[in-house]
């Protein structure tokens, strides 16, 4: 085994369907090709989201897809003393600071200062709280961004950027309701469960930059990324449980498969069992990102 250490880390709002199992097919494959560790994480922080069996659920349709993890999966439900005491650790360096606002008083906030256009739904923090509380109640704490850019490389778009103070602004760590933020849970696990590559969804490159500025902070290391094409549904958007994907269909897992290496853009012979066809994607997995492990 190399000192590779992947990871799927799907959430279980609900069963896996044509466009996870992208990622996950992906970042199987590249950990094989790199005769690496293969884990699965339970992204359950976000409680109110996830739906009761969905976990099992989606551990029965990778097994029936031969994607079977290498270590016991974890879940992220459990690890809330971890996030606490990276939070802490940000908080006590002033990379983490309290904040009083509701979305109401962001959003009154935004328009007195003419920018309240919001990005992809999601309000840039004008900073009303980075100066203190001024004897508010705090609901939840956010990251303190420092102004410039940030870049990384990503293996399939390439070079990335992102102003996160102009784009994003001073993000939540932990919510309102308690339940610490995915950003945070993120970084913080990547780094306890060594993590060296992560290979997931082209929806999350938009993420990258905010845990990267988080593994700064924290002085964690930084995996390397790759972003997987995504499977549009039929009004041209992500593919998603929240547009109705349709559960993947386990009576026939290698035409599940199959599609899902098209969309990587991996041409494999269907005629083969279950253990062949996926030596055959390692194969080509590995021919098209020039490995050799
Ligand atoms: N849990 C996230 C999702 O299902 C993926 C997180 C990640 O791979 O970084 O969208």
């Amino acid at each position: 085994m190399s000192a590779y250490r992947g990871r799927f880390a799907p959430s279980p709002t609900g069963p896996l369907h044509a466009g996870s199992l992208v990622a996950a097919l992906a970042s199987w494959l590249d950990a094989r090709a790199q005769g690496g560790t293969w884990l699965v994480r339970i992204e359950d922080v976000d409680r109110p989201r996830c739906v009761p069996g969905a976990d099992e659920e989606i551990l029965r349709q990778l097994a029936a897809c031969g994607l079977v993890p290498d270590e016991e999966p974890v879940w992220q439900s459990q690890r809330d003393g971890l996030y606490q005491a990276a939070l802490d650790r940000l908080a006590a360096a002033g990379d983490a600071y309290p904040c009083a606002c509701s979305r109401k008083d962001i959003e009154e906030a935004l328009r007195a200062l003419g920018r309240e256009r919001p990005r992809h739904g999601e309000l840039v923090y004008p900073g009303t709280c980075r100066g203190g509380l001024h004897g508010r109640t705090a609901r939840a704490w956010r990251f303190r961004v420092a102004p410039g850019v940030v870049q990384w490389q990503d293996r399939r778009l390439g070079p990335q950027q992102q102003f996160v103070a102009e784009a994003v602004g001073d993000f939540v760590l932990q919510r309102a309701d308690g339940l610490f933020a995915y950003q945070l849970a993120v970084v913080v696990d990547d780094a306890d469960q060594g993590i060296t590559h992560v290979v997931r969804g082209e929806d999350l490159a938009d993420n990258t930059a905010r845990q990267l500025l988080l593994q700064g902070a924290l002085g964690l290391p930084t995996p390397a990324y790759l972003h997987t094409p995504l499977v549009l549904g039929a009004n041209g958007e992500k593919l998603s449980k929240q547009n109705g994907a349709a559960p993947l269909d386990l009576r026939d897992p290698l035409a599940a498969l199959q599609s899902a290496a098209a969309t990587l853009g991996l041409t494999i012979p269907g005629e083969q069992a279950l253990a062949g066809w996926l030596s055959s994607a390692v194969e080509a997995w590995a021919a098209q990102w020039t490995i050799t492990a």
